[in-house]
């Protein structure tokens, strides 16, 4: 498959190795294959320069087999209908492996949100709420925090809906500040999640954790709090990278103190005791672990065969080709795929779902030791496929998440 398909073509094509694998038949397989809604939106909001400007946004919602639609909402300049469609097929899978009761979607506009004012954003985010009001809610589809987006974002999301509504719903979008509902423990679940499949991979394989070194691509919610869930259990990070660059120190960088630079100087690069390195340069350092926390596509056809990492743990959604992917694979390194390991952060959301539902509001601890439960569970509920197919990682998860909601399918049976 040649590098230029598209992220829908590269789902569809997983889907097709899973419906093969799992012997469905050909309806069940053209079911899979579609989303069940798509929504288009043209977004008119006035700028704080009185002037009025439109943005286009989507919302497309996969399958519901398993319970409400769930995903996120990013905000990204050169977002485009195929991508969300893959990354909304790619929910549906992702819930189903880590056994929570939602269906996929995502959603998104196309926007470069650093050049808008706080008030624009929100002006912008409200309106594409109310042109998809009828299409949410709790039981239907549930928002959640995605690239440049936040749980700010989230709140204007829930006041919206529930100012439609007449009546305050926390439980209309996750990821919200915990002021008004959210989970302890959301913002660092997708990133703390990673952790804990890296942990498990190298306890499934032998392979010794402590003062082993992790490089990171991408320093935003995810990257960060992956970079400070490996300092926790001894980890060496030894480089992390923005869109502006990367740093490298062969001791280790202290997340924290990179956060607190990156806040104060608007990137990582120039760090004390660091050296300035590229992006590529990040992902083909010698290292333990690599994880992809940025874009898609970052390890192709082109450099995968100078990825020096014994794991990569896909913390970003499909940051690896399928050319990149064989490459990895005959490289013997171990590939957590993304189904599986930034799963955490829709599994804290659906915490956060039940407290809300339930009025409950859960102590931190008692959500980590959940997510890492639930984490566990599901690596090994795919490395018992991967053992038993004798698969890469890719497939057993893909095989796993599509074989329980092709179940759900079969069993609901059609109406009418
Ligand atoms: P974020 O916006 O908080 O951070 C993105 C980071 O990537 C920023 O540091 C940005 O500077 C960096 N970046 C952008 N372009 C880059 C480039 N060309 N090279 C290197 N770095 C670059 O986003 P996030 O929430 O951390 O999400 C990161 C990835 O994880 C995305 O693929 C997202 O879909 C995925 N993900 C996020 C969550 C979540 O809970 N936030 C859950 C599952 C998956």
């Amino acid at each position: 498959m040649s590098e230029e398909h598209s992220a829908l073509t590269v789902s569809l094509s997983q889907l097709k190795l899973a419906s093969k694998k799992l012997g469905l038949d050909s309806g069940m397989h053209k079911m899979l294959s579609q989303p069940k809604r798509t929504i288009s939106v043209s977004i008119d909001i006035r700028m704080d320069n009185g002037c009025v400007n439109v943005f286009n946004g989507v919302r497309v919602q996969h399958w519901d087999a398993r319970g409400p639609f769930k995903g996120g909402i990013r905000f990204y300049p050169n977002i485009t209908l195929d991508e969300v469609t893959a990354l909304a097929m790619l929910m549906t899978w992702k819930c189903a492996i880590a056994d929570i009761p939602f269906g996929g979607a995502k959603g998104g506009i196309c926007v470069d949100s650093k050049k808008l004012s706080t008030h624009e954003l929100e002006r912008l985010t409200r309106r594409y709420v109310s042109l998809i009001f009828e299409y949410l809610g709790p039981q239907r589809d549930i928002p959640a925090p995605d690239m440049y987006t936040d749980a700010q974002t989230m709140a204007w999301i829930m006041d919206t809906y529930s100012q439609l509504k007449g009546y305050r719903i926390p439980e209309s979008a996750t990821g919200k500040p915990v002021e008004i509902g959210g989970s302890w423990g959301r913002t660092e679940a997708t990133g703390r999640g990673v952790i804990h499949c890296v942990k498990q991979a190298s306890e499934n394989n032998g392979l010794k954790l402590k003062g082993s070194s992790v490089a990171i691509q991408g320093f935003g919610n995810v990257g960060y709090h992956a970079a400070v869930a490996a300092q926790e259990i001894g980890c060496k990070v030894v480089a992390v990278s923005d869109s502006s660059g990367g740093i490298y120190c062969k001791d280790g960088l202290n997340p924290e103190a990179v956060l607190a630079h990156k806040e104060k100087t608007k990137s990582v690069q120039k760090f004390k005791d660091c050296k300035d390195i590229t992006n590529e340069e990040l992902l083909e350092l010698e290292c333990d672990v690599l994880i992809p926390a940025a874009l898609e596509n970052q390890i192709t056809g082109k450099n995968a065969d100078k990825i020096r990492a014994k794991m990569v743990a896909e913390a970003a959604n499909g940051p690896t080709t399928p050319e990149a992917d064989k490459i990895l694979y005959e490289k013997d390194i171990c590939l957590i795929p993304d189904i599986l390991a930034n799963s955490g952060g829709v599994t804290v959301s659906y915490f956060e779902w039940v407290q809300n539902l339930t009025r409950e509001q859960w102590p931190l601890k008692t959500v980590n030791q959940k997510l890492e439960a639930k984490m566990t569970k599901a690596f090994n509920d795919v490395e018992s496929i991967v053992v038993k197919e004798e698969s890469d990682m890719r497939t057993g998860a893909l095989m796993l998440g599509v074989g329980r909601v092709s179940n759900a399918i079969k069993v609901l049976g059609l109406w009418p």
